[in-house]
């Protein structure tokens, strides 16, 4: 162990920290940390941990979600500026302007948003469970925020319910052109497309597969092909790699890398345990109407 990674170490023990981390973070944050997944996973697993302080290598909202669940635990941001753009995408009169619209209507969140967007919504959804929790509500109308890419592809499989989306996405998967992709295929005709459905339409249409990070790292340990053109976050490439070390892997040339997620480092995460830094505070009140939404999910997922 290096002195970075000691220094992490005997910290966590002082403190009684996990560290919990998301596929997307730089790889050696990866390797330190105790728990590596995508945000429901995370999220279970902080809510389950007995121990009292979190330190998540991770994106705000994610953070915020797990203080949501456990307010009595300590959740730490080793960088607080870490932030999803696409969950400020859509706001509070947002949410509003459409309910004062349509009175059949069930609001559905994309675990990828504030606090105050999930205290606006009826139920919270992530990319694992959306089609799950939806196929349960009754009303004819949903708004999906704040992804329109992924409210667009699991409203595919709800051809009886009128979506309604805001203008909300991820930069990072958007980004990614069918184009990319369909030069990748040039060179390799024998890859499987794995995607993310944050991805746009046309990129989805290209895919053999479709799933969350968790689906996409399960979909390409299971499958037989040993080549494939992966259409998301760079980040998950560490984990890939680790489970298929035979395996070729290749991303689309606008590298899809988020920059907040890489705004997480070995120096900051042992600074946070450090002085205790950057714990997450939420009003209460908010709090425990964003609870509704996410208990809302869980129930709804099984
Ligand atoms: S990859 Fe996209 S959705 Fe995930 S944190 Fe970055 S901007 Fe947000």
């Amino acid at each position: 162990m290096n002195d970075i990674s000691l220094r992490i170490s005997d910290l966590k023990h002082q403190r009684d920290a996990v560290i919990l981390a998301h596929y997307y973070v730089d790889g050696a944050v990866q390797d330190i940390a105790d728990y590596v997944g995508d945000s429901y996973y995370l999220s279970r697993v902080a809510k389950e941990s007995p121990h009292p302080v979190i330190v998540y290598a991770g994106v705000r909202f994610m953070a915020e979600s797990a203080k949501i669940m456990s307010p009595e635990k300590t959740i730490l941001m080793p960088d607080p500026s870490a932030s999803c753009p696409m969950a400020h995408m859509v706001n509070e009169k947002d949410i509003l302007a459409v309910r004062a619209r349509h009175e059949d209507l069930t609001v559905v969140c994309y675990i990828n948003s504030t606090t105050l967007v999930k205290a606006y919504s009826d139920v919270c959804v992530t990319s694992s469970n959306a089609v799950k929790v939806v196929s349960k509500l009754s009303s004819r109308h949903i708004l999906f925020i704040p992804d329109r890419n992924l409210g667009s592809y699991i409203a595919g499989f709800f051809p009886d319910k009128s979506f309604l989306f805001l203008d909300g996405f991820c930069p990072i998967h958007n980004i990614i052109s069918a184009n990319a992709v369909r030069n990748l295929l040039s060179s390799y005709p024998e890859a499987k497309v794995l995607a993310h459905p944050e991805c746009r339409r046309e990129v989805l249409e290209l895919a053999d597969y479709v799933g969350s990070t968790s689906g996409i790292i399960y979909e390409a340990a299971r499958s037989d092909v040993s080549t494939f053109i992966v259409c998301t976050e760079e980040g998950v490439r560490h984990q890939l790699m680790k489970d298929n070390p035979s395996k070729t892997f290749h991303f689309p040339v606008s590298a899809p890398i988020c920059p907040d997620m890489k705004k997480i480092t070995l120096d900051n995460l042992a600074a946070s345990m450090e002085h205790m830094s950057h714990p997450i505070e939420i009003d209460e009140n908010i709090r425990q109407k964003a609870l509704g939404s996410l208990i809302k999910m869980h129930e709804l997922a099984g």
